[in-house]
């Protein structure tokens, strides 16, 4: 109780002792829901907030992740927070460069003591009459469950399972003598230097570990069973590098950000509107980056356009140099098993190894795990609909900040944070304590929350939100677009509704949320 006291909480009596109750409960101590707590301090000062992490430390992603040369493959002005600038000279920004940015942020905006540590929201039920979620949270250092109390509450828990990557079953896997590792599950003790590695998998990991580990390694393989879109872009800016001669900091951070969202945008419309035209442009890139002759059409050729998935992205193109200086190789082909030594493919070619790394991907999951009721109600958030990409429907007080897909994901959570807080002030100042998103058109068409074909997300796209397919029900993964949506257009719309909890008569209870 004394830490929820100093975090501005305040205590009320439960039926089953004391209950603490905060404004605002973040779930999530990563780079989205230190972001959020930054925007609620600054846009919300009156409203008292928590944040519950399951973890021991701050700053989720860029703290699991461990692997060699870990580092973003999106750039840092559009990735950092649109209130603090991205100070370092590196603009794809290695993983611990960013942990320290989201770290010093949070120290710097008084937020570290609002984090709760070791506690696992498992559960949320919200109460129409009290307009109250109590979040029912499993504390991983003691095994207790506590609970909570929030008017609102805020998922920051990323997308992903923390306890596992995607390791598929490869056969023969018991028999290799090597060391098997896959990339989330990195430990220190892991030695490649001299080895013979190879790097299974074809995305933004594979690329980066292969180059990373390459500097030490005897010679590192990325088995790909299918090529992806690899692009080279300068790890640092040129054009902030010039700038930040003339300008200082403050002015230069905003002007990058929006040159590269333009670009961004301008890269992945041209690649849905004329494809065509975007592969001719990445096949240019790549005759130039990698060695006369290399057969391109076999290893970075894909079968999709580009944009259908992440495009992977390369600093300073470290990867064709690797190839280009035979430290590393690509093999496209599929695992036929593992033996004692290395991997037999397909081809029947094999590939000795000392150690095998399985960059195969994560394994996706809505809402940190957590489950919903609302009266009572279980939601089965696969039947929920996104609402702005932001809330779900009939979830009242509820926003997730869930990032671009093709661009950097804080530009979306900043948005979305900067709305929970105009939303907020508004019920304040109407006296509503409920808003929630409701569809009440029947006839509106529904998609899948992403429209990604990547293995990752096709395999657990089924327990996600949809998206309908006009707005305010579409996703639109764009900035402009959303900047419109998000921080212009009126809070009150055809399908969000407020309502004020006198309103409701205890009869009520068992009626629509919002008459
Ligand atoms: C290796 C890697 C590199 C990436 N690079 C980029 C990039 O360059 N650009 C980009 O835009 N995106 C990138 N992403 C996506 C990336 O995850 C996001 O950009 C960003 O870090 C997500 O921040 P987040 O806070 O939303 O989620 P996370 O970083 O996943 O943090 C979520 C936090 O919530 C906690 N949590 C989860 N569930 C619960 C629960 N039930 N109860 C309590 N706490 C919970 C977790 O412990 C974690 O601390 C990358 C992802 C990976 C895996």
């Amino acid at each position: 109780m004394a830490s929820a006291m100093q975090n501005g909480a305040r205590p009320e009596t439960d039926a089953g002792g004391d209950l603490e109750h905060v404004d605002v409960l973040i779930i999530g101590a990563g780079l989205s829901g230190i972001g959020a707590a930054c925007h609620l301090k600054a846009k919300c000062p009156g409203k008292s907030i928590a944040i519950l992490e399951a973890r021991e430390c701050i700053g989720g992603t860029w703290d699991l992740f461990r692997y060699p040369g870990i580092r973003s493959d999106s750039d840092m002005y559009t990735l950092g927070y649109s209130f603090r600038p991205w100070a370092e000279a590196k603009s794809i920004a290695d993983g611990p460069s960013i942990l320290s940015y989201v770290r010093e942020t949070a120290a710097e905006h008084g937020v570290e003591e609002k984090i709760r540590f070791q506690h696992r929201a498992l559960r949320a039920e919200f109460d129409s009459a009290s307009a109250l979620w109590t979040v029912h949270a499993l504390r991983e250092d003691s095994g207790e469950e506590m609970r909570i109390r929030a008017g609102f509450v805020l998922m920051c828990s990323g997308y992903y399972r923390y306890d596992e990557g995607y390791s598929p079953e490869f056969p023969g896997s018991q028999r290799f003598t090597g060391r098997i590792v896959h990339p989330q599950k990195w430990t220190e003790d892991i030695d490649y230097a001299g080895k013979r590695v190879v790097v299974i998998g074809s995305g933004a990991t594979a690329v980066t570990l292969v180059p990373a580990m390459a500097r030490t390694a005897e010679h590192v393989t990325m088995l790909q069973r299918s090529p992806s879109y690899v692009i080279s872009l300068p790890a640092e800016d040129p054009i902030a590098k010039k700038l930040k001669k003339v300008l200082p900091l403050k002015l230069v951070y905003p002007l990058v950000r929006w040159k590269n969202v333009l670009l961004t945008l301008l890269s992945f419309q041209l690649s849905r509107r004329r494809p065509e035209t975007a592969k001719a442009i990445l096949r240019k890139g790549l005759e130039r980056n990698l060695p006369e002759g290399y057969d391109i059409d076999t290893h970075f050729k894909p079968t999709y356009n580009p944009w259908e998935q992440r495009l992977c992205l390369v600093p300073d193109g470290d990867l064709f140099e690797a190839i280009a200086q035979g430290r590393a190789s690509v093999v496209t082909d599929s695992v036929e098993t593992f033996t004692e030594t290395g991997i037999r493919l397909a081809s029947g070619e094999e590939l000795e190894a000392d150690v095998i790394v399985t960059a195969t991907g994560l394994n996706l999951i809505a809402l940190g795990g957590m489950q919903l009721s609302v009266d009572g109600r279980e939601i089965d958030i696969s039947q929920t609909l996104g609402y702005k990409g932001m809330m779900l429907s009939d979830v009242p007080n509820l926003a997730l900040t869930f990032g671009y897909t093709n661009a950097s994901w804080t530009l979306k959570c900043d948005l979305t944070c900067a709305y929970v807080c105009r939303l907020l002030n508004h019920m304040d100042a109407n006296g509503f304590q409920i808003c929630v998103a409701e569809n009440d058109d029947p006839a509106l068409e529904t998609e899948p929350f992403i429209d990604f074909s990547s293995g990752y997300v096709q395999r657990a796209i089924s327990k996600f939100p949809k998206q309908g397919s006009r707005a305010p029900w579409r996703l639109y993964q764009n900035y402009a677009l959303d900047i419109v949506s998000l921080r212009r257009s009126p809070l009150q719309d055809e399908a969000m509704r407020f309502a004020r909890v006198r309103d409701r008569a205890p009869a009520d209870i068992d009626a629509p949320l919002v008459a």
